[in-house]
């Protein structure tokens, strides 16, 4: 006779670690039928008959994930004689969400807890007597890393394995779902195994789709059952009631079993813990500090001293002039200082010209990143990404873009659910990086700046990429290739600590050196090829007036597209596509379009010819379009690795470009709306919202019923 036990878990809890140490060599790696998700079975050491099977980590038995199905049909459908559910006691409240499902299966658990070393090194102590009486199953605490208390554990399952006696399942459900419950066991006395009968009974209150289309139960069991949760619960969504009444459960039992280290409670972080993340203040206060950074770099203290660097280095008397003046002494032909003028300096002096505004900012972020506050954000941030089916893993990669995508989404390799991974590799690049920078504060410098919302727009860039990625996030998890829910966020929070100047300074250099590397390479290269294509008319004969370029004539082609998103002129559609290559072209383009290097010559206000080709509300839809859109080549070669298809590639890429243009397009026509246009647009425009609206509130959660 052979032993079946399984190895439960959450993820990271621990499973494979104590998989290695109750096996040893023993074990035998494989897939489950038909996915690529791992199976390892392996025998106990010394005990030959003894078969030990790790289950992929879960957070419950929902079937809503791969893995979730995956464990649940094993766990259901396989003869097993223990489940040895494993339990991070260092998240002791989160990880014994999965147990009480685990128990309710009617097959004995022992509940290992695990990382007690941790637990001890907090100094923070877990009563496993009490646990043991509110779960009625023997509780075990071990260190499957150092190895500490597996024998106890063994012996343990060995015990129960032996007694074959059911065990009494424990209500901790509220008296009135409990009644319930009682009513639908009544209905399965016969159909099914005597300890089976508390989790169907279960599974049919929360009208489980996959057990209520069991055979087992005719059509009047179903019936009855509606019955019976009609009459007490009409209308409820019996679902959550269920999983409320877990949460409720949890929570009595961790407060009653664990304690906190009593020490933590004087520290300085602790107290400021508790302003920074309470539950009503975390938000606002989060929110005024990202307003105020973005405000202060971009708007008030970056924008004078870009105003100012721009000024003084390309306005009267700057490089343009003192340039020109080199040239025309040494009688330079126009075509040499056409290139070096209007090119070079007008396509990578128009980019470096925003570095004060950027050196501004990535000093703000880093200090809000070595204080510790960051960290803070991410927890925070994952009680209401949860809502919108991402969870602050995401914020990691999300906080990494605010400098670049790439490394960005390379942070979401630690993401341990694939869903949530994929979700965040395409939607990360929707923050504004520091590329994107110059283009947030060329429309909020030069298109806003008489108007009274300009303290608005820089601050809005950096909600409107969170928001892209919440909607993204909800309309995303109602297609099958996302269901399910995300992780939980575990991390460990640092303590507050004053920022280093020197850790500052490296943060904030490295962050530069690249912008600095691109201006002198892609963008130089692009701003050449730009000036060319505009310097030149198709029969090759230099051009008085941009307009009639070679570019102008290939811009002109591509702008229709761009035309119902309000900025269907060629300059514009141009700098879009060269965004594809760096999102820093789309300014140095401009800058070589609009003549950056000789506007300032007259000492007229540099960049002031925008106002000729864009309004405001114009001016704003191509914000969030080149915000929202497709990264540049370097970030989806970053995608393509990550996401690892070249189908998943384009799909993100389309993603991300369609949602843009959608965005964009709705922004643009509800907001010409406002000043009384009404056109086929318009209707376009409704029509697009209404998509938007119908995919962020269906209630659809495809459920991974096959396998
Ligand atoms: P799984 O995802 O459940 O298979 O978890 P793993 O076995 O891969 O462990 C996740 C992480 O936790 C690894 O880094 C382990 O080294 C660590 N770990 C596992 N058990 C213990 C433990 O008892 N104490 C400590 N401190 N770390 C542990
Ligand atoms: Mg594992």
């Amino acid at each position: 006779m052979s032993i079946k036990i399984v190895l439960a878990g959450n993820p990271n809890s621990g499973k494979t670690t104590l998989f290695n140490k109750l096996t040893g060599t023993n074990q035998h790696v494989g897939n489950w039928p038909g996915v690529t998700v791992e199976k390892k079975v392996g025998q106990l050491k010394l005990h030959k008959d003894v078969e030990i099977i790790d289950l992929p980590g879960i957070y419950s038995l929902s079937p809503y994930s791969l893995e979730e199905v995956i464990s649940r049909n094993f766990i259901l459908y396989e003869k097993i004689d223990l489940i040895i559910n494993i339990v991070d006691g260092t998240n002791l409240e989160r990880n014994l969400y999965l147990s009480t499902q685990l128990i309710e299966t009617g097959i004995p658990v022992v509940l290992a807890i695990n990382m007690i070393d941790k637990v001890t090194k907090n100094e923070d102590l877990i009563n496993l007597q009490s646990l043991e009486k509110y779960f009625n199953v023997p509780v075990v605490g071990i260190s499957a890393l150092k190895a500490e208390g597996i024998d106890e554990l063994i012996d343990a399952s060995m015990k129960l394995i032996m007694k074959k006696t059911n065990i009494k399942p424990i209500l901790w459900f509220s008296e009135d779902v409990e009644k319930v419950i009682t009513q639908i066991s009544g209905l399965l006395v016969h159909l099914v195994d005597e300890n089976k009968v508390r989790w169907y009974s279960i599974k049919l209150f929360e009208q489980d789709q996959v057990i209520l289309n069991e055979s087992i139960f005719a059509k009047d069991v179903s019936r009855e059952v509606t019955k019976i949760i009609n009459d007490s619960y009409p209308g409820v969504d019996t679902e959550s009631l269920i999983a409320q009444g877990r949460y409720h459960f949890i929570e009595k039992v961790n407060e009653k079993v664990f304690q906190e280290n009593k020490l933590k409670k004087q520290k300085t972080s602790y107290k400021i813990d508790k302003i920074l993340t309470n539950k009503w203040l975390a938000l606002p206060i989060f929110g005024v500090l990202m307003f105020l950074i973005y405000y202060l770099s971009i708007s008030s203290i970056g924008g004078l001293l870009t105003d100012y660097v721009n000024d003084v280095i390309f306005g009267k008397g700057g490089i343009p002039d003192i340039l020109r003046g080199a040239l025309d002494s040494l009688n330079a032909s126009p075509f040499l200082e056409g290139l070096l003028i209007d090119g070079i300096v007008g396509g990578v002096g128009a980019v470096l010209g925003f570095l004060p505004q950027m050196i501004v900012l990535f000093i703000l972020l880093a200090i809000l990143e070595e204080s510790g506050y960051m960290a803070r954000i991410a927890f925070i941030l994952d009680r209401i990404f949860r809502r919108f089916g991402l969870s602050g893993q995401s914020f990691i990669p999300m906080l990494i873009s605010t400098g670049c995508a790439i490394p960005g989404i390379m942070a979401s390799r630690t993401i341990k659910d694939e869903q949530s991974r994929k979700m965040t590799i395409m939607t990360t690049s929707f923050m504004p990086c520091g590329a994107k920078l110059p283009i947030i504060a060329l429309i909020a410098g030069a298109l806003f700046s008489n108007s009274p919302i300009q303290w608005l727009i820089a601050p809005s860039a950096y909600f409107f990429g969170i928001l892209a990625i919440l909607i993204s996030g909800i309309a995303l998890r109602k297609f099958k290739a996302f269901a399910g829910d995300p992780a939980p966020f575990i991390m460990e929070l640092p303590d507050y600590s004053f920022p280093r100047l020197k850790s500052i300074c490296f943060q904030v250099w490295n962050k530069l050196k690249s912008f600095i590397i691109k201006a002198g390479t892609v963008v130089l290269a692009a701003s050449i090829g730009i000036w060319f294509l505009s310097a030149f008319d198709l029969s090759l004969r230099m051009v008085e007036d941009v307009d009639s370029s070679i570019l102008a004539s290939v811009g002109k082609f591509i702008q229709i597209i761009f035309a119902p998103l309000g900025w269907g002129n060629w300059k514009a559609a141009v700098a879009t596509f060269m965004g594809l290559v760096a999102k820093e072209n789309v300014v140095g383009t401009f800058g070589v379009l609009y003549g950056f290097a000789e506007v300032g010559e007259n000492g007229a206000e540099i960049w002031s010819f925008l106002t000729n080709d864009f309004t405001s509300l114009s001016a704003y839809s191509f914000l969030l379009f080149n915000l929202i859109c497709a990264p540049c080549f370097a970030a989806i070669g970053a995608i393509r690795r990550e996401i690892g298809s070249a189908k998943w590639t384009w799909i993100a890429v389309l993603y991300q470009t369609l949602l843009a243009y959608t965005l964009s397009l709705i922004f643009y026509q509800i907001g010409l709306l406002f000043t009384g246009a009404f056109t086929a647009g318009t209707i376009v425009g409704i029509i697009a919202l209404g998509i938007l609206v119908y995919l962020i509130f269906i209630k659809k959660r495809p459920k991974h019923n096959e396998i």
